[in-house]
């Protein structure tokens, strides 16, 4: 049964102190950058906020490698949402998975864990679903290759990578050896190069001398791209830079090779199987499916074709923003990182509380780009910031300075700092623990 939830929420709860009926009702859906951008900027407006997720927590997707890698633990780059509740009084959190949206009704459907299906009507919604991975129509693979986009998908790779290495420690086949000691990440962007390079210290450093019969630093890491080069979104000598790069920790870069197969005994590509027991998916990605459910016009990526005020054509109550709205400016799309999520979820939020107020709208959304990095292992790190392109171990002190400064929560800046401080010095991981003892693989 649906429950129809109008003023007050929680029902259960009597009218929360922030509930006072004839406020306006904003409800966010996500809790990544530009949802918590826009909730932060509605901070002092009389409007009342729920902010629906189907976590408990935000996470910091820049690190996400890194706990994928054993390099920092989940809770080092995550923050749980109620915090805001003690933060922001107009604020209420709502753990819920939204399966529907009515824009003419101006209600969502949620589903909570222990109260079922609800409705949940508001007056201004923000979509801040973001992205998924995307296998491009084969849905198959992703039994064998996951994606990085959580922290569930983090900790199961990580699973994977240091179950591969206790299952070549303990067989005596030595194929089976070879196939657990091969790593191939499908996808060159920055989450594939990320990933390839601390891997590949992982191997050459972390995990030196802590086997018996086998030597980790005689892994194949392959990184496998069907375009012409690594970082494509990044000029072409920063992309040389660090395919050299790539080179030299011992990952082997692939392009031009299209992927065919994944399944449990690696990969097919450009017609050759390559044996590997672990297949990391860092290719495409398309928008959340909630994006599909307000029935607007998407791009190929699923993504919605917002107007000037990230705010739908046919409904201009209702806004999208961060990966899941797709808007070009200057001829060119706006990306898909976290500053322009950002600076969508803040411009929509103060927007609404213009309107709000019953001010006039300002000016249309413009994005300002700070520039983008990407790191490459230990001491390299690479940025493009209008026309200056530059990389190396100065570039990789400001991203880790940067990368600290933007972590959700003090205490997660404290950790992390200590962490990587500690790794620096040792070469050491410290979430190197699995919980489940690694599957044997079935018989071939
Ligand atoms: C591995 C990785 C590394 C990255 N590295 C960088 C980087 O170095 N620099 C950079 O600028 N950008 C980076 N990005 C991109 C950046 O993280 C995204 O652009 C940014 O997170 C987008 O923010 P968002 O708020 O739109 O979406 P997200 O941060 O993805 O948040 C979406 C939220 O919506 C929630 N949600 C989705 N569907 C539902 C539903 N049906 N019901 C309820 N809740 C739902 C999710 O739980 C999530 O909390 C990286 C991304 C990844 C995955």
């Amino acid at each position: 049964m649906t429950t129809v939830l109008t003023r007050s929420f929680p029902p259960e709860k009597p009218a929360a102190a922030n509930t006072a009926p004839g406020k306006k009702r904003v409800v966010i859906v996500g809790g990544g950058f530009a949802g918590i951008a826009s909730a932060r900027a509605l901070k002092r407006s009389d409007v009342e906020i729920l902010l629906v997720d189907r976590r408990n927590h935000h996470i910091f997707q820049p690190l996400l490698y890194q706990v994928a890698t054993a390099v920092l633990a989940p809770a080092e780059i995550a923050a749980p949402f109620r915090q805001l509740e003690a933060k922001q009084k107009n604020l209420s959190v709502l753990l819920a998975e939204v399966n529907g949206i009515n824009p003419v009704a101006r209600t969502i459907e949620a589903t909570c864990p222990g109260a079922g299906s609800r409705k949940i009507e508001y007056d201004f919604l923000v979509v801040a679903a973001g992205m998924r991975p995307s296998y491009f129509g084969h849905d198959e693979f992703a039994r064998f290759a996951p994606g990085l986009k959580n922290l569930n998908d983090a900790e199961t790779i990580r699973t994977k990578i240091l179950g591969a290495f206790e299952l070549a420690e303990s067989t005596s086949d030595d194929e089976e050896r070879a196939r657990q000691m091969t790593f191939v990440l499908v996808g060159a962007g920055p989450t594939g190069v990320e990933l390839a390079a601390s891997i590949a210290q992982l191997v050459s450093v972390t995990l030196r001398r802590n086997f018996r019969n086998i030597d980790p630093a005689k892994s194949r890491i392959l990184l496998l791209d069907g375009g012409t080069r690594v970082l494509p979104t990044f000029a072409e000598s920063l992309s040389r830079k660090v395919a050299k790069r790539l080179k030299k920790l011992g990952v082997e870069v692939m392009n031009g090779v299209k992927v065919e197969k994944v399944d449990d005994q690696g990969v097919i590509a450009a017609g050759e199987r390559i044996a590997s027991a672990t297949v990391l998916w860092t290719a495409g990605v398309a928008a959340s499916p909630v994006v599909k459910m307000l029935g607007t016009t998407m791009d190929r990526a699923g993504r919605a074709l917002v107007g000037p005020f990230l705010d739908l054509p046919e409904s201009p109550d209702v806004f999208v923003v961060g990966d899941a709205a797709a808007m070009t400016q200057d001829g060119h799309p706006v990306p898909g990182v976290a500053q322009a999520a950002i600076q969508q979820g803040r411009f929509v939020g103060r927007l609404i509380a213009r309107r709000v107020r019953g001010r006039k709208e300002g000016r249309p959304f413009r994005y300002r780009s700070k520039g983008n990095m990407a790191v490459v292992g230990k001491n390299f790190a690479i940025l493009e910031a209008g026309w200056l392109r530059t990389g190396g171990f100065l570039t990789w002190l400001v991203w880790a300075a940067l990368h600290v400064l933007s972590l959700p929560q003090l205490q997660n800046r404290f950790r992390v700092q200590t962490q990587w401080f500690w790794s620096y010095l040792t070469g050491q991981r410290s979430s190197r623990l699995i919980s489940e003892a690694p599957r044997p693989p079935a018989s071939r």
